[in-house]
C-alpha cells in the first residue's frame, strides 16, 4: 500500500511540474508577442508619416500667343495648340488648375495620377478666342496670367476682341472664369517692363521699405482688378520674364500668394502638407519652333527638381 502511495505522489508531482512548465511557456509566449507588438506599432506610425509626405511630379507648360499668322519662340498656331492638348491627353496627362494643386497640398482634394498645369502668360485675347473652343472640345482647362495694365489699356481703347493685338477685358475674364475652363493668376499690374527695373527685380540702392512698398502697391492694384472683374482673387503669381529677387518670395507670400511660377525649366516635385514645395515652380516654355513630340518629351523626361 505504501509503495502504491509513494508512486502516486511521484506521478502527481511529475504531472504538476509538467503543467507548471507548460503554463510558464504559455505565459512567456504571450509576453513575447506583447513585446513584438511594440515595434509593429512604431512601423505603423512611420508609414503614417510617409503618407503625409506623399509627393507628385508636376510638369507646367507656359504658352503666350496663339496666332496663325506667324511662328515664334512665344507663339503657337491653333493647330499646334490642338496637337499639344491632344498629345497631353494621349500620353495620360490630366490638366488641372493651380488651385487644385494648392488644395491637394492642403489635403483638401485628390489629384489625377499624371497631372499637368497649362499656363498662358500676359493675357492675350487670342488665348480665349482660339484656346477656349479647343479646350472645350477636348475637355482641357488652363490658367491665364494677365498683365492687368495691358487689359486696362484694351478696355480704355474701346478696341477689343482682336486676336492679333487685343488683351483680355474684364468682361471676358469673368466669362472665361464662368466657363469653368480658365483660372487666373497674377502677373503684376504694370511691372511687365524692362525699365526702370527688370520685371519685379530690385533696383540698385533701393531700400527694403521702398522695394516692398513698390511691389505691394502694384500687385495689390492687379488683385483689385481681378476682384472688380468678378473673378476669384489669384493665389498664384507668375514672375514677369521669370525674374525673381532674394526678397520677392517673402513679399509675395506676405501678400497671400501660395504658388510662385518661374520660367526655370524643370519638372516640379510637389509634396502634400509642404507648402514650400509651391514656392519656386518651374515651367517649360512652349517655343513655337518645337514639335509637339519634343514638348511631350520634355514634360515626361525633363530634369526633375526635388
Ligand atoms: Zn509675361
Amino acid at each position: 500500500m505504501n509503495l502504491v502511495k509513494t508512486l502516486a505522489t511521484k506521478y502527481f508531482i511529475l504531472l504538476l511540474s509538467f503543467v507548471l512548465v507548460v503554463s510558464t511557456l504559455l505565459v512567456a509566449m504571450i509576453f513575447s508577442s506583447t513585446l513584438q507588438s511594440v515595434p509593429r506599432k512604431s512601423f505603423a506610425f512611420k508609414s503614417q508619416n510617409l503618407e503625409v509626405q506623399e509627393e507628385i511630379r508636376l510638369p507646367i507648360i507656359m504658352y503666350h500667343n496663339i496666332l496663325n499668322s506667324r511662328k515664334g519662340k512665344y507663339v503657337v498656331s491653333e493647330q499646334q495648340l490642338e496637337d499639344d492638348f491632344s498629345a497631353f491627353l494621349k500620353h495620360g496627362f490630366t490638366p488641372v488648375f493651380m488651385s487644385d494643386v494648392i488644395d491637394w497640398v492642403d489635403g483638401k482634394t485628390t489629384l489625377p495620377t499624371k497631372p499637368i498645369v497649362i499656363t498662358f502668360d500676359d493675357g492675350h485675347y487670342n488665348n480665349i478666342h482660339y484656346g477656349i473652343p479647343i479646350a472645350k472640345r477636348l475637355g482641357v482647362k488652363f490658367m491665364i496670367n494677365p498683365v492687368t495694365s495691358f487689359s486696362e489699356f484694351t478696355v480704355r481703347s474701346e478696341d477689343h476682341s482682336n486676336p492679333n493685338y487685343s488683351h483680355i477685358t474684364w468682361d471676358q475674364m469673368r466669362e472665361a472664369h464662368e466657363s469653368g475652363i480658365v483660372e487666373f493668376g497674377n502677373h503684376t499690374h504694370r511691372m511687365h517692363k524692362f525699365k526702370p527695373r527688370f520685371g519685379i527685380m530690385r533696383q540698385g540702392g533701393e531700400s527694403d521699405a521702398t522695394y516692398t512698398k513698390t511691389l505691394t502697391e502694384d500687385i495689390n492694384e492687379s488683385q483689385d482688378n481681378f476682384t472688380r472683374a468678378g473673378v476669384p482673387v489669384p493665389q498664384t503669381f507668375a514672375y514677369p520674364f521669370g525674374k525673381y529677387s532674394k526678397e520677392s518670395k517673402q513679399i509675395l507670400l506676405d501678400l497671400g500668394f501660395r504658388a510662385l511660377l518661374t520660367c526655370d525649366e524643370w519638372i516640379n516635385t510637389v509634396r502634400k502638407g509642404d507648402e514650400t514645395s509651391l514656392h519656386k515652380l518651374g515651367r517649360f516654355n512652349r517655343d513655337g519652333h518645337l514639335s509637339t513630340a519634343e514638348i511631350i518629351n520634355r514634360l515626361e523626361n525633363g530634369k526633375v527638381k526635388t
